[in-house]
């Protein structure tokens, strides 16, 4: 299981990145939120192996060596996979859930790949100056845009959104399909941290916009990068005291509270598919669980 409460196992060196030869470091390559990957793990290119860049952000030290970010200029680099296990551009969901499964050298590469993908997303958003609209330019190593025409510096912006798995008197978990999600995919009421508002705050809201419910004993559990684009989600559980429910139809169009023993019964009969494996939302369901729940290659497979 990744330890949501440990530090950083790749070290972002943040005073090298003005100092360091991007061209010269070693890279993790890029595209669309894809990541090359080989043998199912991050594939870290030596320079001589790279194809030429358009964009290089710096990412840190691992295992003795400079990482750096590479966006290829050719965008037909690589081939698009799966991400079942391959070798190829794998979609970062797909590969975090694989990642996950690896213990620690998993964990350091769901660090550089999440990262890699939430500034390079970020980058190719935000081509401009947001006051001006001058053309801007990426410096310290590609972990700020600068604007010539009015000398202003634009950071990279992390979103929060919340997450809270929720019980009922008899402990049974609400399950919510979202009416975007793809078909028979279950999870847990989440949504964005508006401004003016505090995490716990948000949680309180949200599951009262969604589903009328008024939750107890809110309690933190532990957050997850979530570059899909910018998002960090925040986990959190609580109760409710009566498993009566309202959905808000436009954004929920199904939920239920479930035991464990029909947890395992849906799952195995493909009535739900649950959240991937390495996600902040499995984590929850598992903790209130008790263990890991088996859905074989289901939730690998899934993509939202
Ligand atoms: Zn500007």
């Amino acid at each position: 299981m990744w330890a949501l409460g440990e530090p950083l196992l790749v070290d972002r060196a943040a005073e090298r990145r003005d100092l360091a030869d991007l061209a010269s470091l070693h890279a993790v390559v890029v595209r669309n939120g894809s990541i090359l990957a080989m043998d199912g793990r991050l594939a870290i290119l030596a320079p001589a192996e790279q194809p030429s860049a358009s964009l290089r952000v710096y990412l840190g030290v691992d295992a003795g060596r400079d990482v750096v970010a590479l966006v290829p200029e050719d965008s037909a680099f690589g081939t698009d996979t799966d991400g079942i296990g391959g070798d190829g551009m794998i979609p970062l969901r797909a590969l975090l859930g694989q990642l996950a499964q690896r213990g620690r050298e998993g964990a350091r590469d769901r660090e550089l790949a999440a990262t890699a993908v939430a500034l390079t997303t970020w980058h190719a958003n935000h081509p401009r100056c947001a006051v001006c609209g001058g053309q801007t330019e990426p410096i310290k190593g590609g972990w700020v845009r600068y604007c010539e025409r009015d000398s202003r510096e634009h950071y990279p912006r992390t979103d929060p959104a919340v997450i809270v798995a929720i019980t009922d008197p008899e402990d049974r978990l609400l399950l919510a399909h979202a009416s975007y999600w793809s078909p028979r995919r279950f999870s847990h009421l989440a949504g964005y941290v508006e401004p003016g508002e505090s995490l716990e705050q948000a949680a309180h809201r949200e599951v009262f916009e969604e589903a009328r419910l008024r939750l107890r004993d809110l309690a933190y559990v532990g957050s997850q990068p979530w570059p899909f684009p910018a998002s960090i989600m925040v986990g959190f559980t609580a109760s409710v005291d009566s498993s009566e429910f309202v959905l808000d139809q436009d954004e929920i169009s199904e939920a239920m509270f479930v035991s464990r023993e029909e947890i395992v019964e849906l799952v195995a009969d493909g009535t739900v598919i649950l959240a991937p494996h390495g996600s902040i939302a499995r984590r929850l369901l598992e903790e209130w669980y008790g263990g890991p729940i088996d859905d074989a290659t289901r939730a690998e497979r899934i993509t939202v």
